[in-house]
């Protein structure tokens, strides 16, 4: 089995078996994720890239099976913040030397491409990178976007078993959602997606064509979260000791994408004490603060207890495990 670590350590390849081989063995996990560690070194250096997260609405159309937001869930207080609530959020983590702002949300037509783009046009003014995150929509308004100035898009795939994924997004499309992404890939975004570990019948198997999917895409960001379960969801009774599998399939995904940057996700922290920091040792050079406002960032519960960090604890954490907080946006280096 460390043969198959050593080969996706080199040659950056592995099949779907050798994939799911490694997934089932966990006698190897040491050796995975210093070797994952050891590529994100090679290829990405040490610097850490920040990402600034603003939650600019809790409204959202779709009914994911998984999130607290789903727009069936009744329970949750919905707010949209303002223009001007966005940019005042921005212009301080711009303050706090963030040099990139993420704009996610649920998936609010209130904000029209247009009305999106003016916010992006302000904030670009602010010489940050900007990134979006708010779901499937057309051709045409993702070409706006970019035309206003966002580059960079995050969509996860959540999972590319395609009943799964029509059982955990009830009305949604498979293939519209991958279509979604290669035209994201075509109009010149960054484009990040990934996938949930620990879903109700997920399979390693499945796993492994994620990990496949994020390859064929040359996808330039991957977020791999573990499945948190939701107390106001139809999943509300489902496990969550997802964190060393999700783990893993991050791990698995640096070795085969060794020049992407692939975030520690807060879901990884939320899970299993120092998470993030256990990432961050295997293969992981991203982190996404939250700096939403505390009242709002409340009500935006896609699961319970998200754990939450500020730019001056991240420092003291990252300099304790020899990394710093890079200067630059943090684009994808390919190499
Ligand atoms: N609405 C946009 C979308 O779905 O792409 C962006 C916001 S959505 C809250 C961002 C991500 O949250 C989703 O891609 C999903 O993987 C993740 N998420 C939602 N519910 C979750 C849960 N219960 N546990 C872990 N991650 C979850
Ligand atoms: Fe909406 Fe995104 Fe949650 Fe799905 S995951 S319900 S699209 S906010």
């Amino acid at each position: 089995m460390k043969n198959l670590v050593e080969k996706a350590k080199e040659k950056h390849i592995l099949s779907a078996d050798e994939i799911v081989s490694l997934l089932s063995d966990n006698s190897i996990n040491n050796s995975l994720f210093k070797a994952a560690d050891e590529v994100r070194e090679n290829f990405v250096g040490n610097d850490i890239h920040l990402r600034a997260l603003i939650e600019f609405t809790n409204i959202c159309r779709c009914n994911c099976l998984y999130c607290g937001l789903r727009a069936e869930n009744k329970n949750v207080e919905r707010y949209r913040l303002s223009k001007d609530e966005v940019l005042d959020i921005a212009q301080n983590a711009v303050n706090s030397r963030y040099k990139t702002i993420v704009l996610q949300g649920g998936e609010d037509l209130f904000f029209s491409a247009e009305y999106l783009g003016e916010i992006i046009k302000c904030i670009k003014a602010f010489d940050v990178a900007v990134t979006l995150s708010i779901g499937e929509r057309s051709y045409d308004e993702y070409k706006l976007l970019k035309e206003c100035g966002a580059e960079r898009f995050l969509l996860r795939i959540e999972t590319t078993d395609k009943d799964l994924y029509s059982k955990m997004h009830p009305n949604m499309s498979f293939e519209n959602r991958k279509q979604c992404l290669y035209n994201l890939k075509q109009l010149g975004y960054e484009t990040g997606t990934g996938c949930l570990v620990g879903l109700p019948g997920q399979t390693l198997e499945s796993l492994a064509d994620d990990i496949l999917f994020f390859k064929e895409l040359d996808a330039d960001m991957i977020g791999i979260g573990p499945f948190i379960p939701h107390p106001q969801t139809p999943l509300k009774q489902c496990d969550s000791n997802n964190f060393w599998l999700s783990l893993k399939v991050m791990a698995i995904t640096r070795l085969l994408l060794p020049d992407i940057n692939i975030p520690a996700t807060t879901a990884m922290e939320t899970l299993y004490e120092n998470g993030r920091t256990i990432a961050l040792q295997s293969g992981a050079n991203v982190v996404m603060p939250n700096v939403t406002d505390s009242i709002h960032k409340k009500l935006y519960e896609i699961y319970p207890n998200k754990a939450s960090v500020d730019y001056s604890q991240l420092q003291n954490v990252l300099r304790s495990i020899g990394r710093r907080i890079s200067k630059e946006k943090g684009f994808r280096c390919k190499r």
